[in-house]
């Protein structure tokens, strides 16, 4: 137990969110367990560097018994469940594994929760991308949802599910509505941390081409440690809410384009090339959400501006492609 005697389990700790996460429950002083297939014996992904200050317990989103006996056994002050697939187009491939692993596995949660430790505080990450193509942009807690894809309708059922639980158990059970929340732990098949590699990339000479879809989408881009930030407010709450984090501006990706080749000196029309079949269906409503809501009651702000996100990531992947460039014995291309 630590001085605070707070403890806190959290889903998915070894992915992007999850390492933040990790570190401001540390910083806040919690006991910080985190739920992991295998229980901490394989790799640790983002939490490497924190492995001699978690804990881990065995558990699997597809194994109800798993997180059941998790709960049981630490009954936590505060369990955010993260743990999910997250990449949209593989969610067309494998509906089942989405539906299974969103939704059943936050049922599971949620019951647990219900039938052995009533006191812990749930917070589930939900997704902007929910709303699809909804009426309204920026998109509030109370716009109505019309999902386009396996993983969104995925996530509405189980923020639907985080409310009705809440309603009718009582459970102190709260859903972030996260918006592309990103970092330089973000794996590189998302487009910012795409952009941000290639432009490291083709600056040191390694690269000299980025294949992208389309280029006019439009996003609601923020820092992954401002949305998780968020998260924690929302649990220490008097009262459970739903909320959305997001920065409530929409830019396109070749805004984020722009910023990152910018950041090197570069300009990306010379190196960006687009390939239909990285375009997916058009969408009429541009996924933007308003934070009004969490920036009146949690007093919640982001701390770092589009700009300073873009040019992180940047600083990041120059450093780690400089590093491993060096390790291979690579030779550069000529810029
Ligand atoms: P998502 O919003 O969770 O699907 O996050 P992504 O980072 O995967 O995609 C953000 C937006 O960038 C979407 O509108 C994509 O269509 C668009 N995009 C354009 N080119 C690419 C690309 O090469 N890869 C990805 N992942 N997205 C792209």
């Amino acid at each position: 137990m630590t001085a605070s005697g707070r403890r806190a389990l959290v889903t998915g700790i070894t992915g992007q969110d999850g390492s933040f996460l990790a570190e401001q429950l540390l910083a806040d002083g919690f006991e910080v367990h985190g739920l992991v297939r295998g229980g901490g014996r394989g790799e640790l992904g983002n939490v490497a560097h924190l492995r001699d200050r978690i804990a881990f317990v065995d558990g699997d989103l597809l194994r109800p018994d798993t997180l059941r006996t998790a709960l049981s056994e630490l009954r936590p002050d505060e369990l955010y469940h993260l743990a999910a697939p997250s990449f949209v187009p593989d969610s067309w491939r494998e509906p089942a594994r989405f539906a299974a692993a969103i939704v059943g596995a936050t049922a599971t949660l949620l019951e647990a929760v219900r039938d052995l430790s009533p006191g812990t505080r749930f917070l589930f990450a939900g997704s902007g991308e929910m709303f699809g193509e909804a009426a309204d942009s920026p998109q509030t807690e109370a716009t109505a949802c019309l999902p386009r894809n396996p993983y969104a309708t995925a996530k509405l059922a189980a923020h639907l599910l985080v409310g009705e639980l809440r309603e009718h158990a009582g459970l102190f059970a709260c859903s972030a509505i996260m918006y592309n929340h990103e970092s330089e732990r973000r794996p590189p098949n998302f487009v910012s941390r795409k952009i941000t590699r290639a432009a490291a990339a083709i600056k040191l000479g390694l690269e000299r081409e980025l294949v992208l879809g389309d280029t006019e989408a439009i996003r609601d881009w923020s820092f992954a440690g401002d949305a998780v930030a968020g998260c924690s407010l929302m649990l220490r709450r008097q009262e459970p809410a739903d909320y959305i984090l997001a920065s409530g501006i929409g830019r396109t990706v070749r805004e984020l384009l722009e910023a990152a080749f910018g950041h090197v000196g570069l300009d990306p029309d010379a190196f960006v090339r687009v390939d239909a079949a990285l375009v997916r269906a058009p969408e009429a409503t541009p996924r933007v959400g308003d934070p009004s809501r969490a920036r009146t009651e949690l007093g919640w702000l982001p701390s770092l501006s589009f700009e300073a996100l873009v040019g992180r990531m940047v600083e990041a992947d120059l450093r780690e492609l400089g590093r491993s460039g060096n390790r291979r014995g690579e030779v550069p291309f000529a810029p």
